[in-house]
């Protein structure tokens, strides 16, 4: 790995909307998604867009947003 191509790619800290952190390369320190591998459709072959709201006020509960 050559230093200094990508002087912000860096660990970045992803935060979905189901609760499910990560962490992947990125020139931001932070992020949030409201789709991740773990409750993505794609991935779980199953269709959770339906509780998607109620899936966000309780993340939002959780953490007091
Ligand atoms: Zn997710």
């Amino acid at each position: 790995m050559k230093e200094g191509i990508h002087p912000n790619y860096q660990e970045c800290k992803v935060t979905c909307a189901c609760g499910n952190t990560f962490t992947t390369k990125s020139n931001a320190p932070e992020m949030r998604v409201d789709i991740c591998s773990e409750c993505h459709p794609f991935f779980t072959g199953q269709q959770k867009f339906a509780n998607r709201g109620g899936r966000v006020e309780k993340f939002k509960n959780k953490y007091n947003l």
